[in-house]
């Protein structure tokens, strides 16, 4: 029996995730969800808690876990903070930690996790992000860290049984986002609702708005570049409208390999849980006949974000953690109607270029990167916009 913690279990991936093994349980797989976590979201995971009967449950602070702890039955143990996301990340009882926790508050349970010996199914790409060098040297075999992000989980695939030195180069396919059909001098104008409307995938509201800004692909570089050691110049990305093809490996002697699926996150989900087996199918089956596959070159000029965050990777140190975090703060400022939808491209820039960044950094180096880039971009807020920014 496989005995999994879903982290992050009320989000997108999190509900996702449920359903997945909802359906493989009763397929007959030996799996079993022993530990949940989530920040406010209380209800909903007290419901699934109680669905699954589950011993260890997190939340993210003591007001969070107090009203859990009424939800639940006493025999459920219930812990809250960062110290509680690691408790369940290395608890005994815990085999396999999917970790689908939004935003840099996922990197230490990931690498709790990791030095406890568990494999982690990775949907929180900040932890590769922000410290992939700290999460690296704790993989002790190449199984023991699985991506869930739809692009790494094709490459992943594609990769198997390939050599290292058999590898031109890697791609990764963007679907360009909310605006991609949209002229550039609008992008000004667009609300938070029209961000919030992805043309392929339905996910949460931080990484919707990074698609049409594609810091999210920045990010996938980033990742890409440490789950498989690739330098950056041989990870590409392609603009590819249909979310059909994920990922490309393309080898030295001209051939590609690509992995094709339906764009449904419970796919790679799935796989992260039951690799290295393919089991049936969790969404719907692909039909090819009558689909077109299209590829682009992506118009640079229109995504400025992209390549501030690229740049960050290339620099690396503490800058990607500095630019994570900005981009947290600016993406929930747009959100809440505060700046515009440009404003994130630009205020990440002003971070990059503002951050003093320390090589090869400790986890508390990255943490106080984090803090200080948070601070300064709220400030470059009000600065910029105005008083009401807080
Ligand atoms: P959501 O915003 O939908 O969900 C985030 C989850 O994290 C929620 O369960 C939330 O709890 C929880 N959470 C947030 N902060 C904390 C905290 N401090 N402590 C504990 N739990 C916390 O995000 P997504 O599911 O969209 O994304 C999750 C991760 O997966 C991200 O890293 C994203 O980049 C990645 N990913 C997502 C994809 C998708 O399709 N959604 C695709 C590929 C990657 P609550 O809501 O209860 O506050
Ligand atoms: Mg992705």
């Amino acid at each position: 029996m496989t005995r999994i913690a879903v982290l992050g279990a009320t989000g997108s991936i999190g509900t996702q995730a449920l359903e997945v093994i909802r359906r493989l349980r009763r397929s007959g797989a030996e799996l079993e969800i022993v530990a949940l976590a989530a920040g406010r979201r209380v209800e909903e995971l007290c419901r699934a808690a109680s669905e699954f009967s589950v011993a260890l449950v997190s939340l993210r602070g003591p007001e969070e876990a107090q009203k859990a702890r009424k939800l639940l039955p006493p025999y459920v143990e219930v812990f809250h903070g960062q110290e509680g996301l690691e408790a369940i990340a290395r608890h005994p009882q815990v085999d396999v930690v999917l970790n689908a926790v939004v935003g840099a508050a996922g990197l230490r349970a990931t690498l709790a996790a990791l030095s406890a010996g568990k494999r982690v199914a990775l949907a929180n790409k900040e932890s590769l992000v922000i410290g992939g060098h700290l999460v690296m040297e704790l993989v002790r075999d190449p199984d023991q860290l699985i991506p869930v992000d739809s692009e790494h989980s094709a490459l992943w695939q594609a990769m198997r049984g390939v050599r290292r030195e058999e590898v031109k180069k890697l791609w990764i396919t963007a679907s360009g986002g909310a605006f991609r059909d949209l002229p550039p001098e609008d992008l000004a104008r667009v609300t938070p609702q029209e961000a919030l409307s992805h043309p392929t995938w339905r996910m949460g509201p931080r990484i919707t708005v990074d698609s049409a800004t594609l810091v999210n692909k920045g990010f996938e570089v980033i990742e890409a570049h440490w789950l498989f050691g690739m330098s950056y110049e041989r990870i590409g990305v392609l603009l590819h409208p249909q979310s059909l093809v994920h990922g490309l490996v393309e080898l030295v002697d001209g051939n590609v390999i690509a992995v094709i699926s339906e764009p449904d996150m419970r796919i790679p989900i799935q796989y992260a849980l039951t690799y290295p087996r393919h089991r049936s199918p969790p969404a719907r089956r692909l039909e090819l006949a009558g689909k077109t596959l299209e590829f682009r070159e992506i118009p640079w000029d229109k995504y400025p974000a992209f390549s501030v965050v690229v740049q960050a990777g290339k620099e690396g140190g503490t800058a990607p953690a500095a630019i994570n975090a900005a981009d947290e703060e600016l993406v929930a400022a747009f959100l809440a109607g505060r700046i515009p939808f440009t404003a994130i491209a630009e205020g990440l820039a002003y971070i990059l270029e503002r951050h003093h960044n320390v090589p090869c950094p400790t986890l508390e180096e990255i943490e106080t990167a984090d803090m200080w880039a948070r601070t300064e971009s709220r400030r470059w807020m009000r600065d910029r916009f105005g008083p009401t920014i807080v």
